[in-house]
């Protein structure tokens, strides 16, 4: 009787590996881009006062125009593009996918590789193919690659993750905007890490019609709170607001965003805070020349293991109560590779302590 269910159910849909998320009870937890610091307590009790004041019992405003609004302010949107919300910029990158999904054959999803891997997770769940192209071994740009690519598969959406995801470097500005100009379709920077990064391509909306920008506040400080945004020309906007969910921001994502939005001063804090720290553990890191470890636009920390297995490395690191993340690749760009996020100075102590023992085993 089940495989009168199961065996509707597509084929590429039945070979995806669910995104596994793994237990981090009891472990310092730095394998996820998290912020590490919380809001203060005089914060947290306002904030209560605010969510307690929701009215829980009605549906959220459907456009959340008022968070939209501070949103569009905070993050510098040109002031004649507009923003449409998701609840996480994932439900974003999959609202665009639904956008262009068609029976056609021809229509595709562009990204490079190694890259952050929803890209290519959403153009199957929606059933459309997906181009990696390959980045270079120092993570740039494959321009030779990349123009063969987009003159084959004339991709309806490229994605670009600026800072990239899990390498950590921001790709040459240059470069990108050549992507821009000969892509046949729309180009996403998608810049989750922008508050560690402190470039953007937010002002550039201006120049390039068929560029977009997605951000989102969770790597700032409140992934718990599911909230990104892409921003671009009106008339894009409005088509992909058509797939929105009505509510897809709730009652209490909305109270919780707006009132952080007011006080930013601290996420701003907390974001160079994550950036001193991130500076402190690349030289602790680099010292060591067992590993080679690659520069850092982001909250987290790329590096490659030499001459030791990085899987028994990761094991011993977690062994000692620090949950990294084990890219699992014994080929390829990622070779050898793990990653960590830059936590609180004592965290970021102990990974290095526990770093220094499985290396020193
Ligand atoms: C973490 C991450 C996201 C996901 O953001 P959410 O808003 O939490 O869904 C998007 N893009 C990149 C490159 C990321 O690393």
């Amino acid at each position: 009787m089940l495989e009168k269910s199961l065996r509707w159910i597509r084929p590429v849909i039945k070979n995806i590996k669910a995104y596994h998320v793994p237990d981090a009870s009891g472990l310092i937890k730095l394998d996820a881009m998290e912020n590490p610091y919380q809001l203060s307590a005089v914060l947290k009790t306002e904030l209560q006062n605010k969510l307690s004041q929701a009215a829980l019992n009605r549906y959220p405003d459907p456009s959340a125009i008022t968070l939209r609004n501070k949103l569009k302010q905070v993050m510098q949107v040109p002031v004649d593009k507009e923003i449409v919300l998701g609840n996480g910029s994932d439900e974003l990158i999959q609202m665009l996918a639904m956008a262009v999904a068609s029976h056609d054959d021809d229509v595709c999803l562009m990204s490079f590789e190694p890259g952050f891997v929803m890209y290519k997770m959403i153009a199957d769940f929606v059933d459309i193919d997906y181009v990696g192209v390959s980045l270079r071994e120092d993570f740039s740009l494959d321009m030779d690659s990349i123009r063969q690519a987009i003159k084959q598969y004339r991709p309806a959406i490229i994605f670009i993750a600026y800072p990239n995801n899990p390498s950590a470097n921001c790709y040459n500005e240059s470069q990108i905007e050549e992507i821009i100009s000969i892509a046949p379709g729309m180009v996403v920077l998608d810049e989750a890490y922008h508050p560690f990064a402190q470039t953007s391509f937010m002002h550039r909306l201006t120049d390039f019609e068929n560029l977009l920008v997605m951000r989102t506040v969770s790597k700032m400080g409140l992934a718990g709170l599911r909230l990104g945004l892409l921003c671009g020309h009106p008339a894009i906007i409005n088509e992909i607001d058509k797939i929105r969910l009505p509510y897809n921001i709730n009652v209490l994502t909305q109270v919780s965003a707006e009132f952080v939005l007011d006080n930013l001063v601290c996420l701003d804090d907390q974001a160079r805070l994550i950036r001193d720290e991130r500076e402190q553990l690349f030289s602790a890191m680099s010292a060591n020349t067992e590993l080679q470890v690659f520069p850092s636009q982001a909250n987290f920390i790329l590096f490659r293991v030499l001459n030791k297995s990085a899987d028994d490395i990761f094991n011993s690191i977690k062994s000692s109560g620090v949950l990294i993340k084990n890219m699992r690749a014994n080929q390829g760009l990622l070779k050898n590779c793990l990653r960590v996020t830059v936590g609180t100075a004592e965290e970021n102590k102990a990974f290095m302590l526990a770093l220094t023992d499985a290396m020193n085993k």
